[in-house]
């Protein structure tokens, strides 16, 4: 096992790997920007380097300089977190030539899940289903009309190197496709400096469910069930479960078994997290795989027992996963709360938090790097903590949410603890009957309740 790592990365995540590593005797080195000098990871790590300014691209988007603190550190290894570099395939390759580990995949891996389209055509080579759509990418706008024509309306343009919902579009009619396909490949440029685009149908009021897999260098890859990620705003996703009210014991192997052969496509090693869109039919398509750890990550850590995290440090020792099955219990739900002002559509709240105070109690975890008198900073991400609680079942854990929430107790700033409590109150949640489109189109925050 490696016996210092650093970790490139901010906030909550970087407080989570660095509590496992305390835990498995490893020691660490945390990186931050001038912006985070009073972050909490910088004041858990062993070791802290300053890595820059505020903004991203001059500190945790830096690679010279996060090499440079590794050298200097002699850190062995480089957990990225989620963000930043975690799916930057050019990172994990300049650590390997630096005989710096990457806890993820090679580089080779990432790339294959990181160009969607290529991804897709290997996904339809291993038996894997996916959203029926054109054969690779497409930049004849003639022939790309024709094929949704074939596929039927609505279809959706998606951008091969896309990512954060950009570089998309979803076409309802023949009459617009043109102006729609064009509009998808100058954003997706722009965007990302490719702009390949393909078609495919675009699933009416899906939800999103996704797979969490592990596998190791000896060939061996899991699955440890799934989590239910409908809950979006701005294709961002607000709250996660596990299991999904949706999937039963049946559909959660054959769901398992196609994530585990999607992950086989790269002979994935790390954590790894595969999407996939569910139909009103339960039928399901994958969409994408994701090479890192996910925000997520505790619901399946609380229903499965696993520490997600010591399973890729093991993994990325070169140590092999246990060959036991996994067994899922009971239920865990996890609200992201965010310093945004749900009044106020959802505006940034930074700023100094004067009071705060954090639930507990029975089954109650907060993942947070905030405390009583942190200054949230305007430059990043705005969630400031995740509550993940879990019950023996769903109604149960519902119930403790709600008690958690309102034990939580933020001031100084504005949180969407309000929106998650009202959630928690609404027949459609409860019932577990909701899409990806529930929130946007049909959930409306009542301050007054
Ligand atoms: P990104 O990497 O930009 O997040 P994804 O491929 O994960 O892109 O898609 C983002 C979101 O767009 C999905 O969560 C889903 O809600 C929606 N989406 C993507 N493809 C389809 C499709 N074929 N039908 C319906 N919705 C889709």
């Amino acid at each position: 096992m490696f016996k210092k790592i650093l970790i490139a990365n901010r906030g909550e995540i970087a407080l989570r790997v660095i509590r496992t590593c305390r835990e498995m005797g490893i020691k660490t080195v945390a990186v931050y920007s001038t912006a985070d000098a009073d972050s909490l990871h910088v004041r858990f790590a062993d070791e802290a380097v300053c890595i820059g300014p505020a903004a991203s691209r001059d500190s945790y988007l830096k690679i010279p300089r996060i090499l440079a603190a590794a050298e200097i550190t002699n850190a062995e290894a480089i957990h990225p977190g989620y963000g930043f570099l975690a799916e930057n395939a050019e990172f994990s390759r300049i650590c390997e030539e630096h005989n710096i580990k990457f806890i993820g995949p090679s580089p080779d891996m990432i790339s294959a899940m990181g160009d969607k389209s290529t991804a897709k055509d290997n996904m339809i080579k291993f038996g894997v289903p996916v959203v029926p759509g054109s054969d690779g990418t497409i930049s004849d706008v003639k022939e790309a009309e024709a094929i949704a024509k074939d596929i039927g309306f609505p279809v959706i343009v998606k951008a091969t190197a896309g990512g954060g919902g950009r570089g998309m579009r979803i076409v309802h009619e023949a009459a617009d496709f043109k102006r729609q396909f064009e509009s998808a490949r100058s954003e997706a440029g722009n965007a990302f400096g490719n702009p390949e685009v393909y078609v495919e149908k675009y699933i009416q009021e899906p939800r999103h469910v996704e797979i969490q897999i592990l596998g190791d260098r000896h060939g061996y890859i899991t699955h440890l069930g799934e989590r239910d990620c409908s809950l979006q705003r701005r294709h961002q996703k607000v709250l996660e479960e596990s299991p999904s009210p949706i999937v039963n014991a049946e559909l959660r192997e054959k769901m398992g078994q196609a994530a585990i052969r999607a992950a086989e496509t790269v002979q994935y090693e790390g954590a790894g997290t595969v999407e996939f869109l569910v139909d009103k039919d339960l039928n399901f398509y994958f969409m994408e795989m994701n090479t890192r750890i996910q925000v997520e990550h505790p619901v399946t850590e609380e229903v499965t027992n696993a520490d997600l995290i010591k399973n890729q440090l093991e993994v990325a020792a070169g140590l092999p996963l246990k060959r036991s099955e996994f067994k899922m219990r009971g239920h865990a739900i996890e609200c992201r709360i965010n310093a945004e002002d749900p009044e106020k559509n959802f505006r940034p709240s930074a700023g100094k938090i004067t009071t705060f105070h954090m639930p507990g109690g029975h089954s109650v975890r907060v993942d947070t790097h905030a405390y009583s008198g942190y200054v949230v900073p305007p430059t990043y991400d705005s969630m400031i903590a995740k509550l993940i609680v879990s019950a023996p079942n769903r109604m149960e854990c519902i119930a403790r949410m709600k008690r958690a929430l309102n034990e939580f107790v933020i001031e100084g700033i504005k949180t969407t603890i309000p929106y998650h409590l009202q959630l928690m109150e609404t027949p459609e949640f409860i019932e577990g009957k909701f899409t990806t489109h529930f929130l946007e189109k049909s959930f409306k925050f009542n301050p007054n309740i």
